[in-house]
């Protein structure tokens, strides 16, 4: 490259990275003013128990609907909250909404399944978190054993940090969760001592696990050591019956994806997925 083939690079750099900056400012301001002005809501996506077919969770996702950009995707507006700081107050949304809306449903005489929220790493990181969800829990009247937190394998990358956190929401009664497994750092090491329940293979492993021999092979290897190591194993991502009928071959215990539903909103999910309570509830 020669200095004049540069200079035109950085001449149109600059400007796109400043409306970007722009861009993102604003939408940051946007978002500091959402809560109070309830532009959010969750849709729910079921979790399938492979061997019996029963729906035993479902997992909140949140969606952000902007007033004039319509609904942002949590891809864009996640890290831009994370950031900002503001994900704390808006995590305490997430997880006080998720698990009032689960409450009704018990009260309303559904079969019990268990609500997934997702933390993210600054909600995992505050000290009181687990006496904020116990409080919140108490308050609601919600068995905790209803309640599963999904984390990521970077959070536990202080491994000290994330112990004692992980040890204090278990004596809770918590169900824990490692999200998009398979992608992130962790070594066997610490997936041996570290107190979870379950392992979440991501959805681009399961997404091509019938072209792609290696997918097939990190799927079945994950969910092999899943049952070695005693954690519950749930495929992400599943479209169509092949992935199914692969997962099933490999004893996977749930599924999660877009051929048992997208995600949904709450009066739609009552409708489609939700059973009234006969007898005992379905534990996992
Ligand atoms: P995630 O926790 O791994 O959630 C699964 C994502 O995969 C969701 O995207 C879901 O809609 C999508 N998905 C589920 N099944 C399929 C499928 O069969 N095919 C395809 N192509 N996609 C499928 P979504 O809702 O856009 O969320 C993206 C990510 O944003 C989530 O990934 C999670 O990391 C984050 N997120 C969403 N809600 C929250 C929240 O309340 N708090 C935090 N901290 N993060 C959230
Ligand atoms: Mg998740
Ligand atoms: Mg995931
Ligand atoms: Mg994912």
């Amino acid at each position: 490259h020669n200095a004049k083939e540069q200079n035109v690079e950085i001449r149109r750099y600059i400007p796109s990275m400043q409306m970007k900056a722009k861009e993102r400012l604003k939408l940051e301001n946007d978002l500091r003013r959402a809560l109070e002005r309830n532009e959010f809501y969750l849709v729910y996506q079921p979790q399938v128990q492979l061997e019996t077919e029963e729906i035993v969770g479902m997992e909140a996702l949140l969606r952000w609907e902007h007033p004039k950009r319509g609904i942002v995707s949590p891809v864009e507006f996640i890290p831009i909250a994370e950031e900002s700081g503001l994900i704390v107050p808006i995590g305490d949304w997430v997880l006080r909404t998720a698990c009032q809306q689960n409450k009704e449903w018990q009260l309303a005489g559904y079969r019990h399944i268990c609500v997934s929220v997702n933390l993210s790493m600054r909600q995992f990181l505050q000290p009181n978190l687990a006496g904020k969800i116990d409080a919140l829990l108490q308050e609601i009247g919600l068995d905790p054993c209803y309640v599963d937190l999904e984390i990521t394998e970077s959070m536990t990358l202080d491994k000290e940090t994330a112990f004692d956190q992980l040890n204090r929401l278990k004596r809770l009664g918590v169900f824990i969760s490692i999200d998009d497994f398979g992608t992130g750092y962790s070594s066997l090491h610490y997936l041996k001592n570290m107190p979870i329940d379950r392992l979440k293979i991501d959805r681009s492993f399961v997404s091509e696990v019938m072209e792609d021999s290696n997918n097939a092979a990190i799927v079945s290897t994950i969910t092999s050591m899943a049952h070695h190591l005693k954690l519950k194993v749930t495929a992400e991502g599943v479209e169509n019956k092949d992935q199914l009928h692969f997962l099933r071959q490999q004893h996977c215990h749930e599924a999660q994806g877009y051929l048992f539903s997208k995600p949904i909103k709450a009066a739609e999910f009552e409708a489609a997925f939700l059973k009234p309570l006969l007898g005992l509830p379905v534990q996992r």
